[in-house]
This record gives C-alpha cells, sequence and structure tokens, in this order.
C-alpha cells in the first residue's frame, strides 16, 4: 500500500507492507485500510490537539484561556507540555514552546503555502520586542491534581507546539500499526519527520535519505535504519521567506525574537521516541552543534549536523548508519 495525502498541513507519504494476501490491512475489526486511519488519526490530532486555529484543539483553549486562570487539559497534552518544559529548562530556553506571539507575528504558517512570498512585510522591530517579552517558559504553570493535570499561561501567552507535532504524529502513528498484526513492515512521512517500523518484505534496512540544507533537491548521504526509529530534521531551508536577499526561516530564538542563526544549517536527529526526534531536532538547531552535543548526551539519541559550508558532523553513534552520496565522496 502507498499513499500521499496531505494532513496537519503538510504532506503525509505512507509507504505500508502487509503480510499473506490481504490486499489491505485491516485490523479484523474494520474493513478501513490502515493508510486512512492513519490520516484520520492525524486530522484528530490537529483538530481535537495540536492546532492554534482551530478552537477545538487544546492548544487553542489553553491560548484563548491565557490569563484566565487554569484548564483541565488531557493526560496526552500534559505529557507533552511537561517534557516540552523539561527540555526548555536543559536548553536555557532555547528550546520554548510559548514562543507562539512570536510565530504569530512572523507568520511562519503561511510561508510554505505563500504564493508570493514578495508581498510579506518584516514585523516591525518594537512588535517584536514585545511579542518576545510575552514569552518565557518558566511562566508556564502545570500542576497536578488528584486525577487531572491543569495548565495556567500568563495573560498576552501563546504556545505553540510546532516544534513537536510531526513527532508526536509519528507516536502516534507507530501505535496504530501495532494494532495491525498482518503489517509487517512500513515507512512513513509527515512532512519529513520518518518512522521506520517493521521489517522490508524484501528483508534489509529501510532507506532514508538525509536532505542537503544547501542543495534542498539534493541529498548529502542515506541512513540505514531497522524498523522502529523516528528520524526528525529541522533545517533553514524548510520554510522560511526572502526579504532583500535576507533568508528569515521558521526557527525562532526566543531570546531575540528573531530566526535563529546558529552554525547548523540542518539537524537530524535518530532515535526511537518520535516526541524526542523532533523536539531535539528544533533544540539543536537553536543551540548550534556544539551545545546540540551536549544536550544529546542526556539521551539515547543521535544526530547528524550539517554547517553552512556543507561540512557533517555526527555523533559517534550515527556513523554507522550513514552513508554519503557517491557524489560527495
Ligand atoms: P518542522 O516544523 O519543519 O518540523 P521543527 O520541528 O524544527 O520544524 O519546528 C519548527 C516549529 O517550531 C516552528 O514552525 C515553530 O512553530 C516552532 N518553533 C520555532 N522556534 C522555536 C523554539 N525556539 N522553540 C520551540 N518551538 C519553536
Ligand atoms: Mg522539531
Ligand atoms: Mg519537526
Amino acid at each position: 500500500e502507498k499513499s500521499i495525502d496531505t494532513a496537519m498541513g503538510t504532506v503525509i507519504s505512507q509507504t505500508v507492507y502487509v503480510t499473506g494476501n490481504s490486499p489491505t490491512a485491516t485490523n479484523g475489526k474494520t474493513d478501513e485500510k490502515v493508510t486512512d486511519v492513519v490520516l484520520q488519526k492525524l486530522n484528530d490530532l490537529e483538530q481535537q490537539e495540536l492546532s492554534w486555529r482551530l478552537d477545538s484543539a487544546e492548544v487553542a483553549k489553553i491560548n484563548a484561556a491565557a490569563g484566565k486562570g487554569p484548564i483541565q487539559v488531557s493526560a496526552a497534552m500534559a505529557g507533552w507540555l511537561k517534557r516540552c518544559l523539561q527540555i526548555s529548562e536543559q536548553t536555557g530556553g532555547a528550546f520554548d514552546v510559548s514562543i507562539g506571539k512570536l510565530s504569530r507575528l512572523w507568520d511562519i504558517d503561511t510561508w510554505a503555502a505563500a504564493d508570493d512570498p514578495q508581498d510579506y512585510e518584516l514585523p516591525e522591530l518594537e512588535e517584536i520586542e514585545q511579542a518576545c517579552a510575552l514569552a518565557g517558559w518558566k511562566q508556564m504553570i502545570l500542576e497536578q491534581r488528584t486525577n487531572s493535570t491543569v495548565v495556567s499561561i500568563p495573560a498576552g501567552m501563546q504556545i505553540d507546539l510546532g516544534a513537536v507535532g510531526k513527532g508526536v504524529a509519528l507516536d502516534e502513528i507507530r501505535k496504530i500499526l501495532e494494532e495491525y498484526p498482518e503489517v509487517s513492515g512500513a515507512v512513513i512521512s509527515v512532512g519529513g519527520s520518518i518512522l521506520t517500523y517493521g521489517n522490508k518484505p524484501e528483508g534489509g534496512t529501510w532507506q532514508i535519505a538525509v536532505t542537503d540544507p544547501l542543495e534542498p533537491s539534493q541529498s548529502v548521504g542515506v541512513l540505514t535504519l531497522d524498523g522502529g526509529y523516528c528520524v526528525s530534521t529541522s533545517g533553514d531551508y524548510e520554510r522560511y521567506v526572502e526579504v532583500d536577499g535576507v533568508r528569515y526561516h521558521h526557527i525562532l530564538d526566543p531570546r531575540t525574537g528573531f530566526p535563529t542563526r546558529s552554525d547548523v544549517a540542518g539537524v537530524t536527529i535518530v532515535t526511537k521516541d518520535g516526541f524526542l526526534s523532533d523536539a531535539l531536532s528544533t533544540a539543536c538547531f537553536v543551540l548550534g552543534s556544539e551545545e546540540g552535543q551536549k544536550l544529546l548526551e542526556k539521551y539515547d539519541a543521535e544526530a547528524l549536523f550539517i554547517d553552512h559550508e556543507g561540512t557533517i558532523t555526527m555523533t559517534e553513534g550515527l556513523q554507522q548508519y550513514f552513508h554519503l552520496s557517491n557524489s560527495q565522496k
């Protein structure tokens, strides 16, 4: 089964292998195709949890309650927020999901879809300073009550889970695939964040290309991975506008309010947990390769960094899984 669709505002490509002569996976309970179930889940995630735009979503509800006291959140949301705050602490605030006002101000969401980015107007310095002042993970309060968790954020603050959304999606997709015993293997990409699952029918490893941030139509090489990994990339080529020859991309430095400028043009994280792969890719992008590698020591995660000259560095554990493209040899 192969399919390409859009969900969560991005491209979803699914290759799912099914054992036996069943042409489509059906979990015995329904005759829905597994790829459709996955898509439905992604739409639900967007509508019920992650969107800041749809009133129905938890993120939008948390934002609507800013300055109005605590509101109850689902166990899943509580878990994600808790992990986000932990990474904020470990990165000294370089990773901070309370930057929602800033992402709105820069209008990040429209960039990928912009027909004519020349229409784009940069925010004013004063606006950036104001939006920057409204962010600050230390002011996001998560409180465990007897049977629930409540969260409160101050007036003016908005949260944005864009840095972990695709990773969360990969974790949810894995859970779905596990419900279908006839799914023997799959490789699923949510806007470039990739899950490998199970085995290939012909055996061997899954091959995941790593995009060249300096030449995004090409790849620098290939990762060969068993099933069970999540691969997330953050890069300055993924979503950006160019104004007067300057590129403004979608990963912001919460300290300055501007797109970050570290030594990293692209960073790819490989780990078993989807949330972590996505969170760490954003965090390492902001921190730069040196601080990023230090952060990675706290986790069971590997990384490949590419700088603005195209130089590749990677964690020791990744070296046996990464193969340079021929053109690079
Ligand atoms: P992608 O969206 O391509 O997967 P990332 O995983 O790196 O890329 O996430 C980038 C998104 O994270 C931005 O679009 C924005 O919503 C959010 N974001 C930007 N800067 C930060 C930051 N410093 N900390 C946390 N989230 C951020
Ligand atoms: Mg990320
Ligand atoms: Mg991501």
